[in-house]
């Protein structure tokens, strides 16, 4: 396989074929290009520490040693738990690379450096059927602690379903801070989407009531429903929760309930905890992951999606309405290993790979 995994599959909520695009073939494949070129850049910018130390670390390695050999491995290892990746995870890939030697017969460095991105990719496959929500009737329930990014990403979201020709509801289930409503609202706005909110202090699962009856007299494909983010008092949450969901069963039974938290990739391993706290009061079926621009955390997706066994469904790469982006394996480790030390290389790379698209 290439350096680039040429697989289509997984395509960004920016990578599917906008809808506006009728003029003529030429201008439309023109119009595609460019969106999949601004994808792409926009992945390798977002996560751009996250590679500067990992690339930085890993050609040290590479070019520093000539044999594979114990001291090559305890590198290696150090560098991916520097990375975030997580002692747990880190170890399973270590001990998979090794077997992996040792069965292909390996005795240089450099083959390593793939078969290690391929071991990795291998680690946090994403299901094909983890977007068919997407293309159903869907009540969204975005959880996880304040400060994370939820606002920001239900607004994302908002704005890139719309942009895809689905109606969006929002419902701010979030009552305990008026600014959380307030900020919502904004984002509605900017989305360009209607929003179902009440006062500061009103009981959230009455403001979910009234968006469901909202969403299915308005026939919304999917409504996105923020909630309160405190973690205290787990028997609080779980109720209160439960109950949304109860509410979402009884009042809307044809919709598909999908429950995703969002983490902020920049606190690293605190990410993976907060998920396995929330896992503990409710099934998840998702995960988003925010702020994996300007940190050098990002290996904390990959230990997420190993340990966890939720997938990663989108992750955020900065704070502008486009820069969350739906999650593809193959696509985030070769942003962050492939060995982009130069930038006209990182041009012809992008090139290639839309190249291959056509
Ligand atoms: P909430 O309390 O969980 O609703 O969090 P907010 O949506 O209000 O986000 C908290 C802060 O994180 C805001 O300043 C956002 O602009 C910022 N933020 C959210 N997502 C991202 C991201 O992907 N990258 C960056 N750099 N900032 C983000």
């Amino acid at each position: 396989m290439g350096l680039f995994d040429k697989r289509k599959t997984e395509q960004s909520i920016e990578e599917q074929e906008p809808e506006h695009l009728s003029l003529n073939d030429a201008d439309a494949e023109k119009a595609v290009k460019t969106e999949k070129e601004g994808f792409f850049k926009r992945l390798v910018g977002g996560l751009t520490k996250t590679r500067d130390q990992l690339s930085e670390s890993l050609n040290q390695i590479f070019h520093g040693h000539s044999e594979l050999d114990d001291d090559f491995y305890d590198e290696l290892e150090e560098v991916l738990i520097m990375a975030d990746l997580g002692l747990e995870t880190t170890d399973r890939i270590i001990t998979d690379l090794k077997r992996r030697v040792k069965e292909y017969k390996i005795k240089e460095i450099e083959p390593c450096r793939e078969l290690l991105s391929g071991i990795i990719r291998d680690q946090m496959m994403v299901d094909d059927s983890a977007y068919d929500f997407e293309e159903q009737t869907t009540v969204m329930l975005i959880i996880g602690v304040n400060g994370v990014g939820k606002t920001t990403s239900i607004g994302k979201l908002a704005a890139q379903y719309k942009k895809r020709g689905k109606k969006v509801l929002i419902a701010a289930g979030d009552t305990f801070r008026a600014a959380a409503i307030d900020q919502l609202k904004t984002w509605a706005e900017r989305a360009g989407v209607e929003i179902i909110a009440q006062q500061e202090g009103s009981d959230p699962a009455a403001v979910i009531y009234d968006a469901v009856q909202a969403a299915k007299a308005r026939h919304v494909d999917i409504l996105l429903c923020d909630t309160a983010g405190r973690l205290h008092n787990k028997k609080n949450l779980m109720d209160e929760l439960a109950k949304m969901r109860r509410i979402i069963e009884k009042e809307y039974p044809e919709a598909h309930c999908e429950t995703l938290i969002v983490l902020d990739g920049s606190t690293g391993q605190n990410a993976l905890e907060q998920a396995k706290q929330f896992r503990e009061v409710t099934d998840l079926n998702g995960i988003i992951l925010t702020k994996l621009d300007g940190t050098a955390k990002g290996g904390i997706a990959i230990a997420i999606q190993a340990e966890l066994d939720v997938p990663v469904k989108y992750i955020g790469v900065g704070e502008k309405i486009d820069d969350l982006q739906r999650f593809d394996p193959s696509r985030y480790v070769e942003a962050l290993f492939a060995d982009f030390t130069v930038r006209s290389e990182i041009e012809m790379l992008i090139e290639e790979d839309n190249d291959s698209w056509k």
